[in-house]
């Protein structure tokens, strides 16, 4: 295989299907590092970047163009794979490692990216998959060694997916109260993410859990893993049953959608002194009537995707402890097209991986 000849899937236009483009690479400088892409995950905001943005409410679309993605854009961020070529200057990892991909790069130059912070970085993103050529693709240009983190004997497949959905999980569930026994979780959302934060909740929570999904099918799998309870929003006494169900015990509601009806409901079903975290980003205006801060001494936190080191933590995790898996459902990345409308038409349960 010729390492500097990099096949990836890109839209040319915002809203365009992806098609196979061809592109020389430079051999690696300092501590770049290529790797040969085995796996990526597709993640539902694949979804809108290729749209262009994200729906801010109101009409309004936030733009990737202003955020520095220039077309063709060639998405994937979670990507799973094998080192093949390193830069000059490259000390911690070598040809042949199996690692995951931290995708959410910032300046990297910055204190907030020393931290590990990157994606909170305020000086100008360079996400993999949305300014710099992602994982759909066979390979990849990782642009410094340190957002690489090595796997080890997990499953490079499983593996590939803590890059977003792991991680997005994790450091969701991560900014909730501490939990006692007696106390619920909400989980608004069983996508691949929100299915993950119910597995890591099982796992790592006391807390019991409620899980809300539209979907039957999703429900379900959520109960298999382990969730006490599961409850579809469109019932007309949703709210009334989990509060209910729960003995007004609802600690934490975390929304995987992101929409104005799944972040009404979960401010409607925490407790007084619970905590709201919003992570889905389906668009639309948040709207709760103001004086519920104070009454219910409610906190609502947004949390976007996490950092280098959550990513690092988690991969230990995974390796001390057996977490509950999610389904993975694994296709040929020429399927990329028909699995991103797939995605589209919620007809996925779990997460779909693509490889080259
Ligand atoms: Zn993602
Ligand atoms: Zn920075």
């Amino acid at each position: 295989m010729d390492y500097r000849c990099a096949h990836r899937w890109a839209f040319p236009r915002w809203g365009a299907a992806l098609e196979p483009h061809e592109d020389r690479l430079e051999a690696p400088a300092g501590r770049e590092v290529t790797v040969r892409v085995t796996h990526c995950g597709i993640c539902h905001s694949d979804l809108h970047i290729q749209q262009g943005g994200f729906d801010m409410g109101g009409g309004k679309l936030s733009s990737l163009e202003r955020a520095g993605a220039a077309l063709p854009v060639t998405m994937g961020h979670e990507i799973g794979g094998e080192v093949v070529e390193v830069g000059p200057e490259v000390a911690d990892v070598k040809v042949g490692d199996r690692v995951v991909v931290y995708p959410w790069l910032g300046c990297g130059t910055c204190p907030t990216c020393e931290a590990g912070d990157d994606h909170l970085c305020n000086r100008g993103a360079r996400n993999l998959g949305i300014q710099l050529p992602g994982g759909y693709a066979d390979l990849v240009r990782v642009p410094h060694e340190r957002y690489l983190v090595p796997i080890g004997g997990l499953d490079p497949a499983r593996a590939a997916t803590f890059a977003c959905a792991g991680i997005t999980a994790y450091g969701a569930i991560s900014k909730l109260p501490e939990a006692g026994p007696e106390d619920w979780i909400a989980v608004i959302g069983c996508g691949g993410v929100g299915m993950t934060a119910v597995a890591l909740l099982s796992a790592l929570s006391k807390a019991k859990v409620v899980a809300v999904d539209p979907d039957p099918v999703k429900r379900e799998t959520a109960q298999r893993y382990g969730a006490a309870l599961a409850v579809d929003p469109g019932a007309a006494d949703a709210a009334r049953t989990i509060v209910k169900a729960s003995g007004n015990n609802v600690l934490g509601a975390v929304d995987f959608v992101g929409a104005e009806s799944s972040s009404t409901l979960a401010t409607a079903l925490v407790r007084r002194g619970g905590k709201v975290v919003i992570v889905g980003l389906f668009g639309g205006e948040f709207r709760t009537p103001v004086p519920m801060f104070p009454l219910k001494a409610m906190t609502v936190q947004g949390s976007y995707v996490a950092g280098l080191n959550e990513l690092r933590e988690l991969v230990a995790l995974a390796q001390r402890v057996t977490l509950p898996e999610i389904p993975l459902t694994m296709r040929p990345m020429s399927e990329v097209n028909r699995s991103l409308e797939d995605l589209a038409a919620g007809r996925v349960v779990g997460r779909v991986v693509l490889q080259p």
